[in-house]
């Protein structure tokens, strides 16, 4: 197989969640990049889901945009049968939507833990159940879950944030234990800290202390997040399964 051959994703169909803005939407540029129809779904934001369609669907690829809440099991049976019906069976998930809710725990609410949660966890299992039969019948596929620093290592004032993202890891390798032997891999991706509109809103002392503690001293872009996506959806990551690779600057050793 050649280089280029490796990391073509020509003939597949994926399906990346929270794909309206931020790492999402740099998950659903790369996939494109490499050759796969892409289906980007989002909550709320269907003017930006829209126009990043437009312009990679521009290429000649097939791109759509869903709307659904992932945390809904009713409105993900019907995305999924929306994308399968426009683009064909899903052959990459990415479970990348995701919220935070941040406080501590003593004044956390019910629905702020919930809610993140259900957009993580909850989102990527619904997700994943609505895409695994037709993978184990094709006998290949792969899922992705965009988990997290914070999942690995916890952080005061994300409980809620942390136990979804822990529980994406534990997921990850449950699946990919169930999965394997029908041929379907499912890796998780831990980035670290991200410029997207969710660490926009950082206090200037918080961002100081995350690159003081990262030993590559800067934040990421969307795009390194996105490139190591594209990797383990590659055939070049053929035997990769149940991993969960840090992007995140060493900020977690
Ligand atoms: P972001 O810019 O805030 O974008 C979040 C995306 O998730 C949006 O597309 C949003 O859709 C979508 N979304 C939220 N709740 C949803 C739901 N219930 N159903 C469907 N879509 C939903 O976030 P980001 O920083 O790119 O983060 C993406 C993922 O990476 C998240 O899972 C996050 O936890 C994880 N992560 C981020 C960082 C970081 O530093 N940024 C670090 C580690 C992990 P709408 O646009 O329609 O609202």
């Amino acid at each position: 197989m050649s280089v280029s051959e490796k990391y073509n994703l020509a003939g597949q169909v994926a399906l990346v969640t929270g794909g309206s803005r931020g790492i999402g939407r740099a998950c659903a540029s790369e996939l494109a990049a490499a050759g796969a129809a892409v289906a980007i779904n989002y909550k709320s934001n269907r003017e930006a889901a829209e126009s990043l369609a437009d312009e990679l669907g521009a290429a000649g690829l097939k791109i759509v945009a869903v709307q659904a809440d992932v945390a809904d099991a009713g409105q993900v049976k019907a995305m999924v049968a929306q994308v399968e019906k426009e683009l064909g069976p899903v052959s990459i998930l990415v479970n990348n939507a995701g919220v935070n809710r941040d406080g501590l725990v003593m004044r956390m609410s019910e629905e702020d833990f919930d809610t993140v949660i259900g957009a993580s966890l909850r989102g990527a299992f619904l997700c994943s159940r609505a895409v695994a039969r037709g993978m184990m019948k094709a006998r290949g596929g792969c899922i992705i879950n965009i988990s997290s620093v914070i999942g690995r290592r916890g952080n005061a004032g994300q409980a809620n944030y942390a136990a979804a993202k822990a529980g994406m890891i534990g997921m990850t390798k449950a699946l990919a234990k169930e999965l394997g032997p029908r041929g379907v891999r499912v890796n998780a991706v831990a980035p670290g800290y991200v410029i997207t509109d969710m660490t926009a809103v950082l206090p200037e002392d918080m961002k100081e202390l995350i690159l003081k503690n990262t030993p590559l001293g800067r934040l990421a872009m969307p795009e390194e997040v996105a490139s190591v996506v594209a990797f383990l959806a590659s055939p070049a990551a053929a035997y990769i399964t149940g991993a969960v690779i840090p992007v995140d600057g060493g900020l977690g050793i």
